[in-house]
C-alpha cells in the first residue's frame, strides 16, 4: 500500500487492506496509528470527519461549529427529562486529527494517584503504570513541543488569575501547552490554530503516517460497523458522507489482518461496538466527565480576552480537597454572549463590558456516572447528570473564583447561576452559599469525557480486559477516552495519547 488519502467517494463500493485499521483519528486514534506505523505495520486510519487545511479553519466560532464540531455541537447529555435534570452540551470535534484541533492545548501528565487507583481497582498496573505512561509522555512532550505558557501567551486575564492564586496562597501555574515558541497568543485555540502553532497530529503524525510510513487515511468516512468473523475482528465497514451536504457516498470496507483499533471517542466508541453486534453488560456504561462552568469578573481596566492563549493559567490546589481544577478560559465574543445570556438591550449592555471581562472556570472531578448508547434513530444518546455533591463542588469553587476576581479589583461578578442575582458586588459573595443545587441552574459544558468501553478486570463492569482485548472478541481493541475507567481530575489528552501508544506497542509486542 502506498501512502495516500481518500476523501469523500461516490459510486462503486471500495475495498482496502491493511495490517491494522484504526477507527477515529483524534487523540487516541492518531497516537495509536503512528505507533503501529513506526513499528513497520501498514495502517489504515479511518475518520468520520473531513481533512481541513489550517488556512481554511474558520475565524469565527460559528464557522468552527459548522466546519469542525461534531454535528454542530448538537449532542447533549440528558438525565431524566421529567425530573430536575439539565440538558448539558457535549463539545467534540469531527475532522482528521479529532478534538485536539479545537482544544486548548493543555498538557498535563497522568497523576500518580490515578495510576495507583487503576492498578488496585482495575488490575491495569502491568500495562499502564508510571514507567510505561511516563516514557510515552516524555516522547509526546518532545514531539508536540510542549512548553510552559509565557510572554504573549499569558494575556491580561491569565496574568490576573495567576496573581489571584498567589495572593490567596494557592498553587497556580502557567499551563504547559503543545504549541511552538512562535505562538503569539492570538486566542484561537478553540477555533483551530490557523498559524499551525498548536502541534497536533494533523501536522505531525498523520502526514508522517501517510507520506513516510505507507499508511492510508480515509476521511469523511464514518465507520458503521466492525466486521466480526468467528469471534475475531477482521476489519471495518461504512459509507462515505459528504461533510457539507451530508449526502451519502460509496460504501467502503477495510480489512485488517492483525487487528482493529476503535478510537471514535467516549461518545462514539461504545455505540460503534453496539452497532457491530457486541453485547457486553458494561458496554455503554461507566460514562464519566469533568463538567465545567465559569464565573466572569468585570474590571475597570481592560482584560482583553482576545489577547493571550485561550487558556494560560491553572491551579491544582483544590483537585484533591474539593475535586475541582481551576483554569483561566478566554472566550470569543460569540461564546461569551451565550455564556452571559439575555437578549436585546440587556445582552448589548453585557457585551459592552466584553473587553473588561475575565472568565475563570472550574472543571469538576465529578462522581456522576452515566451511559452512552446507539439510539433507535441512528444517533447517540448520553444520559448523565452531575450529582448533588458535584453541584456543591462547583458552588464552592465558583465562590472562590468570585473572591479571586474581587481580590484583583473586579467591581462586579456575573455568577452565571439561575436563581442568583445576575451580577453581584464584593459584599455579596456569600450568596453562592445558598445558590440552588439544581443542574438546570448552571451553565455546565462537557468537554473532558471518559468511558463507555471501560478497561478493567471485572467482566461485569469492564468492556476491555487488562490484556487490551474487547472481551470475547479477538483482535479488537479500544484506544481512546472510551477505555478510561475513571475521571482524572486533570485535562485528558496527554493520558489518552500515552495510553494509546502504550497499548499499540503492547499489541505489536514492541
Ligand atoms: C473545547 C475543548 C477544549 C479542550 N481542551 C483540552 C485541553 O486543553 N487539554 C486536554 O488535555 N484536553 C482537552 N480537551 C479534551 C480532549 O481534546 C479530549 O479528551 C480528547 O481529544 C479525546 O480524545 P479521543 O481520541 O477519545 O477522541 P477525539 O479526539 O474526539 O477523536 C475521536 C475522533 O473519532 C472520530 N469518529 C467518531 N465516530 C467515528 C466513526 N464512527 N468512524 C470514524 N471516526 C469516528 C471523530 O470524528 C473524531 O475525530 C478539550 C476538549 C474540548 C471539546
Amino acid at each position: 500500500m502506498s501512502g495516500r488519502h481518500v476523501a469523500f467517494q461516490e459510486g462503486a463500493a471500495q475495498a482496502f487492506d491493511a495490517d491494522y485499521v484504526v477507527a477515529g483519528s483524534g487523540a487516541g486514534g492518531a497516537a495509536a496509528a503512528i505507533t503501529l506505523a513506526r513499528a513497520g505495520f501498514r495502517v489504515a486510519l479511518v475518520e468520520a470527519g473531513p481533512w481541513r487545511d489550517p488556512e481554511d479553519y474558520p475565524s469565527s466560532m460559528y464557522g468552527t461549529m459548522r466546519d469542525m464540531f461534531a454535528d454542530w455541537g448538537q449532542l447533549v447529555a440528558m438525565g431524566n427529562p421529567l425530573g430536575k435534570d439539565a440538558i448539558i452540551p457535549i463539545v467534540q470535534a469531527k475532522l482528521v486529527g479529532g478534538t485536539p484541533i479545537i482544544n486548548s492545548a493543555i498538557v498535563v501528565r497522568t497523576p500518580g494517584d490515578v495510576l495507583a487507583d487503576w492498578r488496585e481497582r482495575f488490575g491495569l498496573g502491568d500495562v499502564f503504570n508510571e514507567a510505561s505512561i511516563g516514557a510515552k509522555q516524555d516522547q509526546i512532550e518532545r514531539e508536540l513541543s510542549v512548553t510552559e505558557t509565557a510572554g504573549a501567551g499569558m494575556g491580561p486575564s491569565g496574568a490576573a488569575m495567576l496573581k489571584a492564586l498567589i495572593d490567596r496562597g494557592a498553587e497556580g501555574h502557567a499551563i504547559h501547552r503543545n504549541v511552538r515558541a512562535a505562538c503569539e497568543g492570538a486566542m484561537q485555540c478553540l477555533q483551530g490554530c490557523k498559524r499551525r502553532n498548536k502541534r497536533t497530529a494533523n501536522f505531525l503524525w498523520i502526514p508522517e503516517l501517510q507520506n513516510e510510513r505507507g499508511g492510508i487515511v480515509l476521511s469523511c468516512a464514518p465507520v458503521d460497523r466492525v466486521l466480526l468473523e468467528n469471534g475475531q475482528a477482521v476489519g471495518v465497514t461504512g459509507r462515505w458522507q459528504h461533510p457539507q451536504t451530508r449526502q451519502k457516498g460509496a460504501t467502503f470496507t477495510v480489512r485488517a489482518k492483525r487487528g482493529v483499533l476503535v478510537a471514535a471517542s467516549a461518545t462514539g466508541s461504545a455505540p460503534l461496538l453496539q452497532r457491530s453486534g457486541i453485547r457486553l453488560p458494561a458496554l455503554g456504561q461507566g460514562w464519566r466527565a469533568h463538567p465545567g462552568a465559569g464565573v466572569v469578573g468585570v474590571y475597570p481596566e481592560t482584560m482583553d480576552m482576545h489577547k493571550g492563549a485561550s487558556q494560560a493559567v491553572a491551579s491544582l490546589q483544590y483537585r484533591e480537597s474539593i475535586g475541582i481544577k481551576m483554569e483561566h478560559l478566554s472566550l470569543p465574543m460569540e461564546l461569551f454572549a451565550a455564556r452571559v445570556g439575555g437578549a436585546g438591550q440587556t445582552l448589548m449592555h453585557k457585551l459592552e463590558d466584553y473587553r473588561h471581562c475575565a472568565m475563570w472556570v472550574n472543571a469538576v472531578r465529578a462522581d456522576a456516572v452515566g451511559t452512552v448508547k446507539q439510539n433507535w434513530l441512528g444517533g447517540v444518546s448520553v444520559t448523565y447528570q452531575p450529582t448533588k455533591k458535584d453541584l456543591e463542588r462547583l458552588r464552592t469553587g465558583s465562590k472562590m473564583i468570585a473572591e479571586m476576581h474581587f481580590s484583583q479589583g473586579a467591581y462586579k461578578v456575573l455568577p452565571g447561576v439561575f436563581g442568583m442575582k445576575s451580577e453581584i458586588g464584593p459584599d455579596e459573595v456569600h450568596l453562592f452559599d445558598t445558590a440552588p443545587l439544581d443542574n438546570r441552574c448552571y451553565t455546565w459544558v462537557l468537554s473532558h469525557l471518559f468511558g463507555g468501553c471501560n478497561l478493567g478486570k471485572d467482566p461485569q463492569t469492564s468492556v476491555v480486559a487488562p490484556d487490551l482485548h474487547v472481551r470475547g472478541v479477538r483482535k479488537l481493541h479500544v484506544v481512546d477516552a472510551a477505555a478510561i475507567p475513571t475521571t482524572l481530575g486533570v485535562n485528558p489528552q496527554h493520558t489518552i495519547m500515552a495510553m494509546a501508544m502504550v497499548a499499540a506497542e503492547r499489541l505489536v509486542g514492541a
